[in-house]
């Protein structure tokens, strides 16, 4: 059976550019149960001012879907932005698969967000590059948005697949015009390697891409 994928609606920020950005998680069903792509928004006070941000509870976004925080098996961070596992601590019962280079990297450079988080006490499934998380679905190492960035691949029966693309681009645009020089801030911390995983995507050739913080879906 072709894993399940339902967009859940986090919140909405004011993006480097000025502009609201949604906020998007995503929740996979397949045949063993329920993985969530990111958990939304949180941290300390002041980044949530900063950001503007319009806030949901992740548990509120779940109810849409007559699910609860108890229904989620495991959770996938794509990478460690506040924006992306703001919220993991709602999820305690659940491990968190994430690149060992980007808790690294948090560790690293947001020392403040690495304690906020408390993430000593999670329960961490460090990957190092491309994985089966369960029959179906993988995630694929796409570093340059942050050293550790991770996208998930989600199977259908007939060889096609859904790229749930995290940051790795922000927009549609982004995706389609990598070697843009043009990029917004925040898209790259290493451009070069960036465009490398954003070709790699392409080569991938996915069915469709969804997107963290545009509500379009890219065809191909
Ligand atoms: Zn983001």
């Amino acid at each position: 059976m072709a894993p399940q994928i339902r967009r859940l609606h986090l919140a909405s920020l004011q993006g480097l550019d000025g502009a609201r950005w949604p906020v998007h998680g995503f929740v996979v069903t397949h045949p063993g149960g329920a993985v969530l792509v990111d958990t939304g928004v949180g941290g300390p006070q002041h980044v949530l001012d900063d950001w503007r941000v319009v806030n949901r509870s992740v548990a509120d976004a779940l109810a849409d879907l007559n699910m609860s925080p108890a229904d989620i098996g495991l959770v996938i961070n794509t990478h460690l932005h506040f924006d992306h596992c703001g919220q993991n601590a709602v999820f305690r019962h659940a491990p968190f698969y994430v690149q060992r280079a980007e808790l690294d990297r948090m560790r690293r450079e947001s020392a403040e967000l690495y304690d906020w988080f408390g993430f000593m006490n999670a329960r961490f499934e460090l990957l190092d590059g491309d994985a089966e998380i369960v029959p179906g679905l993988e995630v694929i190492a796409t570093p340059g948005h942050t050293a550790g960035h991770q996208c998930v691949l989600a199977r259908g029966g007939n060889g096609a697949f859904d790229l749930l693309i995290g940051d790795a681009a922000y927009t549609p645009r982004q995706y389609a015009e990598p070697a843009s020089e043009r990029l917004p801030a925040g898209q790259a911390s290493d451009v070069p390697a960036w465009r490398d995983s954003v070709r790699r995507i392409h080569a991938l050739r996915p069915e469709r891409v969804h997107f963290c913080h545009h509500t379009d879906i890219v065809h191909s």
